[in-house]
This record gives structure tokens, sequence and C-alpha cells, in this order.
């Protein structure tokens, strides 16, 4: 059997352009299944016309071997196709239980009646006059709460400070006077504005005073609160709306005198240099 360069150019044309797009739907229908939708590329579009285009040439151009040919390769394109498909399916069904034993725990809400904890989709409310005991250790963080079931908090519990500051008096083992002046002796950070600033390092944002080591790498202090404001509040993508400057947090209450030293104009040029541009790569 003869090829002829066009047959050629043709069905690994056809077998790479099949591949290109069945990919990018691939992805794109994952996207949709696991809530993080992507958009569907241009180039996509065209490697489909393109592919639909040398199929047609191929079915009209080719004699009868080479369309047996054409099959044979597309029935491969398919097998493989399948083949791969299985594979991302038990990968994922895998990270989905492996996810589920890693859920984090948020505290959602607290006051001096109750909490509500929500642990992936569940959502669960505790009323404080339920609770047995309370045991907290400092260093790390971690709080056990006696209730009908033994709860504990740890250090990637969020919003663990919003239950902390809640707990009402009147359990022996709680150390208040620890609690008390823990929350006394924030002060305010410079950098984000928030009362989280525990010794040297804020617990909200993680920046730190101004120290030997920071020297090292920032000409000043001010250069060092810009750069960490311009992180702290850009937008992610060009849709999210700007916070104007205020944290959306519920375990510290904010500086009302703190001002940032840099603009809005400065924190939305700064987020589409560094974060809104990548996608259209
Ligand atoms: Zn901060």
């Amino acid at each position: 059997m003869k090829m002829k360069i066009l047959e050629i150019i043709i069905i690994v044309g056809i077998f790479v352009l099949f591949y290109r797009v069945l990919f990018d739907l691939f992805a794109y229908i994952k996207g949709l299944v696991i809530s993080k939708p992507q958009k569907l590329e241009k180039k996509t579009f065209y490697c489909l016309g393109i592919l639909l285009i040398f199929i047609a040439v191929g079915l009209f151009y080719f004699d009868k071997k080479m369309i047996l040919l054409l099959r044979a390769v597309i029935f491969i394109a398919v097998s493989v196709l399948i083949l791969f498909i299985l594979i991302e399916l038990i990968l994922s069904l895998f990270s989905v239980s492996y996810l589920k034993s890693k859920k984090q725990t948020i505290i959602d809400s607290a006051d001096n009646k109750s909490f509500t904890i929500s642990n992936g989709m569940k959502k669960t409310q505790y009323y404080w006059n339920e609770i047995q005991d309370i045991k907290f250790d400092k260093e790390p963080f971690r709080l056990t709460i006696f209730a009908k079931r033994k709860l504990t908090f740890d250090e990637k519990t969020q919003n663990r400070y919003l239950l902390l500051k809640h707990i009402p008096l009147g359990f022996s083992s709680f150390d208040y006077t620890y609690r008390d002046s823990f929350f006394v002796n924030l002060k305010p950070c410079i950098v984000c504005g928030t009362i989280a600033l525990q010794d040297d390092e804020c617990l909200l944002c993680g920046c730190v005073s101004w120290s030997a080591d920071l020297e090292k790498n920032y000409s000043s202090y001010e250069e060092y609160i810009i750069e960490n404001q311009l992180d702290i509040f850009a937008t992610i993508d060009e849709n999210e709306k700007f916070n104007n400057f205020k944290i959306n947090d519920k375990n510290f209450d904010s500086d009302p005198n703190w001002k940032p030293k840099v603009t809005k104009e400065e924190v939305l040029a700064f987020s589409k240099k560094e974060y809104w541009d990548w996608e259209e790569e």
C-alpha cells in the first residue's frame, strides 16, 4: 500500500487534533463536576473545525484501504481515550475519599449562648449549657470541648479564635486568665489593620514587626508594608470585587484608626500583573 504525504498528514493530523479537542472537553467537563468551571478556549474550537475538515477531506480523498486505516486510527484513539477516562475516574474517586478524610472544620458562628461548626456539608449547633467541660492547650493551639461527643479544634480549624473568645464562664478546667490576657494583649497590625498582632507576628496576615531579619530583604519597613498590603488586598481574578481594604474575618476586631499605605488603583494594577493575566496564557 502506497501512502502519499498528504495521506500521512491527514492521518496524523486527525489523531493529534482528536486528542487535543477531547482533552480540552474532558478538562471542561471535569471542571463542571468539581465545581471549578473553566472556559473553553478559542483554540479548542479552531482545532475542532480543522479536525472536521481533515475527516471530510480524508473521506473524499482516500481510497478504500485508506478509509480502513483511518477507521483503525480513530478506533485506537477512542480506545486509548476510554482507558484514560477510566484511570482519571479511579484517581478522582481516591482523591475525593482522601479529601473527605481531611475535611476542614470551620467555626461558623459563636456567641454567649451557642456555637455552630461546619464540617464539609454538615453543620452542627452546640449550646454552651450542654457542654460538660473544656480543655485548652496553648502551644500548639488545641481546644477540646466535651459535648455529647468530644470535639477537638486545632491550628487547622478556621475561626478558632472566635470560639475561644466566646467561651462563657463556668468551666473549671479552662484557663480564663490566659484567654483574657491573650485578647487584651493583641495589638493592631500595621499591615492588615486587624487587632491581631501577638508578640511580633500578626495571627491573621502573618506579617511581622520590623527586625534585623527583614532588613536583609527590604530597604525599609515601609517597603515591606507596601509589598504585603498589595498582596493581602489583591483580587485573584478580574471579576472579584475589591474588598476596599476590609478583611472579612470573624476572629479579630479591626483597628478603626488604621489607614493603608497603598491605593485601590495600586492594588488593582498589582492584581492584574500578578494574578489576572496568567489565565490568558
Ligand atoms: Zn496583619
